[in-house]
């Protein structure tokens, strides 16, 4: 798969609508400290079925909407929305027939604790869907691919089976231990 398009919604400092185009021959992103360039990858990670709010630098999930300034209100809800080309046709069997998919993830603040909806082409699909979705294409949320600030020391001072967590992800084969898991529980 390809990732085309990223579109920001209220996500943490990104809070008007804020659209990147992915092409080809990027390299890097720079800008000075505090732009934003950490939570723009958090995005990523956070469309892609994040659930672990630490590895978003944040202690829940409300983190993710934009918390205001003193010149602006903080938001109710942030939506990621991210448009892949199914360019390779590798995906899981519910969405290989589509060429492009637009996946969305929203959340919306609630007393009673806050949910995410996800959507794959305006349709609404499990968080396990989708993470599988990347799982299965060797990326995702937890993809060794996105290097967070710090994770090369985490990675050199982990244990033994988590650091093999973190090669089963490099080797694509996540995805293949959650689907005998819940085969298991069936
Ligand atoms: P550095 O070069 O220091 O790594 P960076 O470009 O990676 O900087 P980020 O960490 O992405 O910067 O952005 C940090 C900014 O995002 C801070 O100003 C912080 O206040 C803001 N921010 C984070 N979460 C929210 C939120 N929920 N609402 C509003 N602003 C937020
Ligand atoms: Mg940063």
């Amino acid at each position: 798969m390809k990732i085309d398009k990223l579109r920001l919604v209220g996500f943490k400092s990104f809070v008007e609508p804020t659209d990147f185009e992915i092409r080809p021959g990027l390299t890097g992103i720079v800008g000075p400290n505090g732009c934003g360039k950490s939570n723009l990858l958090e995005s990523l990670r956070w469309v892609m079925g994040a659930t672990s709010a630490k590895a978003l630098r944040s202690s829940g999930m409300e983190d993710m909407i934009f918390s205001g300034t003193s010149q602006r209100p903080a938001r109710q809800w942030a939506e990621v929305t991210m448009t892949v080309q199914n360019d390779r046709k590798d995906l899981p069997v519910e969405f290989n027939d589509l060429d492009l998919l637009e996946i969305s993830r929203r959340i919306v603040k609630k007393e009673e604790g806050s949910q995410s909806i996800y959507k794959v082409n305006g349709k609404e699909a499990r968080a396990r869907d989708i993470q599988l979705l990347f799982a299965d294409a060797s990326t995702g949320a937890n993809s060794p691919a996105l290097v967070r600030q710090g994770q090369i020391s985490e990675l050199i001072n982990a244990k033994p089976a988590n650091r093999r967590k973190l090669l089963e992800e490099a080797a694509g084969i996540t995805g293949l231990y959650t689907r005998r898991h819940e085969a298991e529980l069936r």
